[in-house]
């Protein structure tokens, strides 16, 4: 398999730290980018494993250091992904997933145009709340703030290589794998029939 790095992208709440965490598990070649924060750990979170969790300073530093492949500010926080854990990877033959907001998708569109982007979106805006509300792990405004740009996330879908409607957790992961493996194009955003049949799904979903 030709090492490659994927970015998966999606609103907040649509499931992808399951899927990519699942795909990891599942796949020995496949390893994830741990990202750099600035947001505060959530009680289950471990430094390193989840995030690295840092201080503004630190981001600063590793940024001017020209530390980061790409960075955004996401919901009031900063997030960034590590240059030379992604080339390390890499280099080590693996096939690298990036977990990442859509600005920092298109940074790395930029950076590295061999590398292929997949975006996930929720069944419905009504099940994206309920799933964002039910994780139980941020604050209410923390939630509010989240789904309000929802829709916002969604309307990006377009600018990704693939989009995957995340009903079902293993199918998604299957399609992803296929995605992975090159087998996608029947998920990919110009395939005339899929793109036809996410939206409707978007516009059935309530966006
Ligand atoms: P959360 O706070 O829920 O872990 O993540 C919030 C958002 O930040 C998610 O959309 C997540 O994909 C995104 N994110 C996580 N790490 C990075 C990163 O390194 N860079 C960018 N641009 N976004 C990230």
């Amino acid at each position: 398999m030709t090492p490659r790095l994927f970015v998966v992208s999606a609103p907040s709440g649509t499931g992808k730290t399951t899927i990519v965490r699942r795909l990891v598990r599942e796949n020995p070649g496949v390893s994830l980018a741990v990202s750099h924060t600035t947001r505060p750990p959530r009680e289950q979170e471990r430094d390193a494993h989840d995030y690295h969790f840092v201080s503004d300073a630190s981001f600063d530093e590793i940024r001017d250091a020209g530390g980061f492949l790409e960075h955004a500010n996401v919901f009031g926080n900063r997030y960034g992904t590590s240059r030379r854990e992604v080339e390390e990877k890499l280099a080590g033959g693996s096939q690298v997933i990036l977990e990442i907001d859509w600005q920092g998708a298109e940074q790395v569109r930029r950076a590295m145009p061999e590398a292929q982007s997949i975006f996930l979106l929720p069944p419905s805006r009504g099940e994206l709340e309920k799933r964002l509300k039910g994780r139980n792990s941020d604050k209410p405004e923390v939630v509010k703030r989240r789904f309000s740009e929802a829709s916002h996330d969604v309307s990006k879908w377009t600018d990704f290589h693939y989009v995957l409607v995340n009903i079902d957790v293993g199918e998604t992961c299957r399609r992803m794998s296929s995605i992975m493996k090159g087998d996608g194009a029947g998920y990919a955003v110009h395939d005339e029939k899929h793109r036809a049949c996410v939206e409707e799904g978007i516009a059935a979903g309530g966006w």
